[in-house]
């Protein structure tokens, strides 16, 4: 005899309920991970296309839970963004990141990640001027990454955020380009310098049908069109980087050219570059 609706019904619910209290476990833990130092920055190298030099590091955050390890961010980052917490853990990141970023030359950016609820707060634009302040970092050399789900409802008031953020001097980055709504009537509304074009496209950028090195060229023209450059995320071998660049794309970040890594390390690895 086969299960009917309810039997199957009765077997769900010890899961779900099992995953909903591993979720309010997660939460109450993150809830404490930030002041008990749990949380850490990683900086993933930025690369000139033409000549393959560093030119800044995206700060990504990781998380080591005392019990269950490292916490990969697409499993805590939503966590973050649903209690709320993304936004005091968001001030610390860009703290954190403004004070790595003094100690390096000049010319190396530092790209921090935004969500929606992060422009929603209405003390980001003080934190982000007074971090800036405190290390004596040049607002152009911060680069603030978010997502077009930020536009989805186009509310004035963000519209207004971004606006005060970007008379400070910093700059914007469309992370992620092509994975959401892509209205598009956004793109200048924000005045972003700059357009990540997603890893799903570069992964699939060499395969013979040509659709994903397409699309590619198509962003890259648009980007260009409306004064923006690109990068190419998640560009894993040669031949990958090697057609990014020949469609165009500035700059690139992938393992190819170093994973996200300690601040240490990143700091060692620009140390001693001068400013051409
Ligand atoms: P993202 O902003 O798109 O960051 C790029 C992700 O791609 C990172 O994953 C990075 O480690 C990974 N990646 C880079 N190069 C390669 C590659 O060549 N191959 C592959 N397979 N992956 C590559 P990560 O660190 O796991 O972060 C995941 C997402 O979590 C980020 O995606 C971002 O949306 C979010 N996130 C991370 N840190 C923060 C943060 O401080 N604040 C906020 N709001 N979100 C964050
Ligand atoms: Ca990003
Ligand atoms: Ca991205
Ligand atoms: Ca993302």
């Amino acid at each position: 005899v086969k299960s009917n609706g309810r039997g199957a019904a009765c077997r769900y619910v010890p899961e779900i309920r099992e995953r909903a209290e591993e979720r309010r476990a997660l939460e109450v833990d993150l809830g404490m991970a930030l002041e008990r130092g749990q949380l850490a920055l990683a900086f993933q190298p930025v690369v000139e296309a033409a000549d393959e030099h560093i030119v800044g590091f995206e700060a990504l955050l990781r998380w080591t839970h005392p019990v269950l390890g490292k916490i990969p961010p697409d499993k805590f980052i939503p966590v973050a963004e649903d209690t709320g917490l993304i936004v005091p853990i968001g001030h610390w990141v860009i703290r954190e990141a403004c004070a790595w970023a003094a100690k390096w030359p000049r010319h190396i950016r530092i790209a921090v990640n935004l969500s929606p609820a992060q422009i929603d707060d209405p003390l980001l634009l003080e934190v982000v001027a007074q971090a800036l302040a405190d290390n004596g970092l040049e607002p152009a050399r911060l680069e603030l990454e978010i997502t077009e789900s930020l536009f989805l409802n186009e509310k004035v008031s963000t519209i207004e955020r971004l606006a005060a953020l970007k008379a400070l001097g910093v700059r914007f980055a469309l992370d992620d380009f092509g994975t959401g709504y892509s209205a598009l009537g956004y793109l200048h509304k924000a005045a972003f310098s700059r357009i990540k074009i997603d890893r799903s496209f570069v992964s699939r950028a060499l395969q013979p049908n040509g659709e994903a090195s397409a699309i590619i060229q198509a962003i890259v023209s648009l980007a260009h069109s409306l004064d923006m450059a690109t990068t190419a995320e998640g560009t894993e071998t040669r031949e990958e980087f090697e057609l990014c660049r020949s469609l165009g794309c500035e700059q690139v970040q992938g393992y190819l050219f170093g994973r996200p890594m300690p601040p240490e390390e990143a700091t060692a690895l620009v140390a001693g570059v001068l400013v051409e």
